[in-house]
């Protein structure tokens, strides 16, 4: 027999939550801390192995709550030493989440939706569809199976929203697992050590403006002009590049921090001398750097990377008007694991067959 199952997912509750939790079953709210510090400091996942808390506790725990955790469905180690992650969630879905190191800091690089309604011409994920947003707790999950499987709970390491998916295309459940990362009593993960990517939704990004904790800001431009841009990514033609740019000026940065521009060169589409004199005059007014990705190529993508000569020549023009420029470096692309390679196709196959077609 199919049960729903209602107790609540202490996965999914920001500390204050899991304070009025344990008030409402009679226990005190402080107890919430030391379950914060089991759960994503220790990695510990079972009541009765949260040895401090008492029997009574314990038991509530166990009878009245559930836990979720993706599970690691398989690993995949690049040349590089980057690392592919393929979790499976409760639903039977699959996302990837991966582990770049030294770039100089540790990178984990996390998903916020299964697939991606976004469908930007050039990435593998958009090829997808959107199959559904990701919860907080599958989005916290990724950060504490990682942190386990690469025994980091005691190393310090920065996340970047730039896994499958957009994520201000699900924003409240986006801001909820940045809220439990950041809590002090388990990740503690400070915003300035998370980078949010979009390709700008304009009211979602106005939203992200008040908020009281915000992350680094990495907006997805890839084309100076809305007639370029609007054939790459395709949302362009609701929010364009000059509405997005406005916003960008608006957008409250603190001291020393710095809007990035991603910009995925492809050959002979946007990576001409003149398409970077545009892109230079383009983002002179806001407070920002440009990312240049060279193209990740893959089968199924009808676009080239560009030579190396062209891409020195784009980031010189940008660097000789005084935009801060850099090249993004691929990491993990013999694995599948670089920017926009990461799609898990077959979602009602089974799992073997699904690892068959990823890997
Ligand atoms: N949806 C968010 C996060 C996506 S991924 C966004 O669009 O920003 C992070 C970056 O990888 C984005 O800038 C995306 O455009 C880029 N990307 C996608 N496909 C790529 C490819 N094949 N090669 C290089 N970069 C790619």
């Amino acid at each position: 027999m199919v049960t729903t199952e209602r107790r609540p997912d202490i996965a999914e509750l920001e500390r204050p939550e899991l304070e009025s939790a344990l008030e409402e079953r009679g226990h005190a709210r402080f107890h919430a801390r030391q379950i914060f510090g089991w759960i994503y400091r220790r990695g510990v996942t079972e009541a009765g192995a949260m040895t401090d808390l008492s029997r009574e506790l314990r038991a509530t725990l166990a009878r009245e709550f559930i836990l979720t955790t993706p599970t690691l469905a398989h690993r995949e180690t690049s040349a590089d030493g980057t690392e592919k992650f393929l979790l499976r969630l409760a639903d039977g879905r699959h996302i990837e989440s991966v582990f770049i190191p030294d770039t100089p800091a540790m990178t984990f690089c996390i998903s916020t939706q299964v697939g991606c309604a976004m469908a930007c011409a050039f990435c593998l994920t958009g090829k997808m569809g959107l199959v559904r947003n990701l919860t907080a707790a599958e989005i916290v999950g990724q950060v504490r199976v990682l942190a386990g499987a690469l025994d980091m709970r005691d190393t310090r390491f920065n996340i970047v929203l730039m896994g499958m998916g957009e994520p201000l295309h699900n924003y409240d459940e986006t801001m909820k697992a940045l809220r439990i990362l950041g809590d002090e009593h388990g990740f503690d993960m400070s915003a300035r050590r998370v980078t949010l990517s979009t390709v700008g939704l304009l009211p979602a990004l106005e939203r992200l403006a008040k908020e009281p904790v915000m992350p680094n800001l990495a907006i997805s431009l890839h084309a100076p002009t809305d007639l370029q841009r609007g054939e790459l990514v395709p949302i362009n033609r609701k929010y364009g590049v000059g509405d997005i740019i406005e916003a960008c000026k608006r957008f409250p940065l603190k001291k020393r921090s710095r809007i990035t521009f991603e910009y995925v060169l492809l050959a002979g589409v946007n990576d001409s001398p003149q398409d970077a004199r545009r892109l230079a005059k383009l983002v002179a007014g806001v407070k920002s750097k440009v990312n240049l990705i060279p193209l990740n190529a893959a089968a199924g993508i009808p676009f080239e990377r560009p030579s190396d000569d062209a891409i020195d020549r784009f980031a010189k023009i940008l660097a000789d008007r005084g935009v801060p420029v850099s090249v993004r470096k691929s990491r993990g692309r013999d694995i599948r694991a670089a920017c926009g390679q990461l799609i898990v196709e077959g979602q009602k196959k089974s799992a073997a067959q699904q690892l068959a077609l990823v890997m």
